[in-house]
């Protein structure tokens, strides 16, 4: 019999030149303006990016609805998808032993930066928390083999799953509930640089921690002293770093509920009575800023940590104004010798940005800054270089004169 040459069954996508130089330059993103041609390509498949010419690039991710059309997911072609998603989270859970330290929370796998967009998950301690971004990560093949090799490597008590509706919505895909996928387990207790912390899988915030701040709050606290304000305290993850170092410490949030677990975290890390206990303050930061700067209180360390302003490029200006104005009291407030942690989760607000309005601010509050270290997010957030969006975290702290 004469041997067939049989054509791959894989879909083929057509991308412009434009899109193909983008690839080249080491980006895994594909815009929907960038594709020439994807003729009866099922949602979230696996497809053969191609150039202009028909030259193959690599296998990809394909979303039919979102404006990335395409995540480049293996410049080779790919024989077996869940036999490559095996591979790669052993890859990750690799990376992150080498570089994760006294924590049993972190980010196991972010997305484009492990090398799986459209997947993060979250380790607290004995339960994973599983986000799923895009159409392709969202197949019942590809949530099997995820949790399946996520419980082989890592023995988990339960796998959650946190959905976003609106990214649902944006994918195109059914509406779902957040949830267990596996176990019974739904809270737990864990720990970072030996401060504990309640994680409640289902209840209250759908955030969890903010775990890319983990070593940010090691750094705040070898500086940290005397009277503290931590801003934006969320569940208290810098205040409780700082008590130690800290005669007095005040968190503030607009949120209850998130003072309410703040307050919890604060009596599992109580060791003896004689320690200074946290006062939680529920007010709007930028009310309370103004009050207090006006009304002569002091403090010796303050924390900057709030929302991300920018939530896209056209908030830019919006935010640097917010991001000054908050600055600005938060000088007005430190003492000479003062500690300033200030930070900005907007990737829109680049780092040069970030210290450009932080220079602004000292000259206009007339206070000189000596930036003692200019930090980003934690090292289980890996950074990939040629894909700019995977840095947003931006954490300076300085001491003020
Ligand atoms: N520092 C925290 C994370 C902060 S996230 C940590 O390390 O865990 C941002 C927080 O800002 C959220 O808890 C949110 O409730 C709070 N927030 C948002 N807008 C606010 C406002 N105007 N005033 C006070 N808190 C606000």
């Amino acid at each position: 019999m004469p041997k067939t040459t049989s054509r791959p069954s894989i879909p083929l996508v057509k991308i412009s030149a434009r899109g193909a130089s983008r690839l080249k330059d080491g980006h895994v993103w594909v815009y929907r303006s960038d594709i020439v041609s994807a003729e009866d390509v099922p949602p979230g498949s696996l497809v053969r990016v191609l150039d202009h010419r028909g030259q193959p690039l690599g296998d990809a991710l394909y979303s039919s609805s979102s404006q990335i059309a395409i995540r480049l997911i293996a410049h080779e072609p790919v024989a077996h998808f869940p036999a490559l998603l095996r591979e790669r989270i052993t890859e990750a859970i690799a990376y992150r032993e080498g570089i994760v330290h006294d924590s049993n929370a972190y980010r196991v796998i972010f997305s484009e930066a492990d090398f799986l967009p459209g997947l993060i998950v979250d380790r607290y301690h004995d339960i994973l928390s599983m986000q799923i971004l895009t159409q392709a990560i969202d197949a019942e093949i590809v949530r099997q083999t995820l949790t399946s090799e996520l419980t082989d490597r890592l023995h988990p008590a339960s796998v959650v799953e946190r959905v976003d509706p609106r990214v649902r919505q944006l994918e195109d895909l059914p509406p779902r509930a957040s949830g267990l996928v596996q176990g019974e387990k739904a809270s737990t207790i864990f720990t970072m640089n030996g401060v504990q912390f309640q994680f409640d899988a289902l209840e209250g915030q759908k955030t969890g921690a903010f775990l890319d701040q983990r070593e940010n709050y090691a750094a705040a606290a070898q500086y940290a002293h005397g009277d503290a304000l931590d801003v934006f305290c969320y569940q208290g993850g810098f205040a409780l770093h700082l008590l130690p170092r800290c005669s007095h410490v005040t968190g503030v949030d607009s949120s209850r509920a998130a003072l309410e677990v703040a307050d919890q975290n604060a009596a599992l890390n109580r060791r003896d009575q004689s320690q200074p206990e946290i006062e939680w303050i529920e007010a709007n930061a930028f009310d309370l800023l103004k009050d207090y700067s006006a009304s002569g209180q002091r403090y010796d360390t303050i924390i900057l940590d709030p929302p991300a302003f920018a939530k896209s490029k056209r908030d830019l200006d919006a935010a640097l104004r917010g991001y000054k104005e908050l600055n600005l009291r938060a000088l007005k407030m430190l003492r000479p010798g003062g500690v300033l942690v200030t930070c900005s989760c907007s990737y829109h607000v680049s780092q040069a940005d970030f210290l450009g309005v932080l220079a602004d601010t000292a000259r206009d509050a007339h206070r000189t800054l000596r930036v003692v270290e200019v930090r980003g997010q934690a090292k289980d957030h890996p950074i990939l270089l040629n894909v700019p969006e995977t840095a947003y975290l931006k954490c300076v702290i300085s001491i003020v004169r």
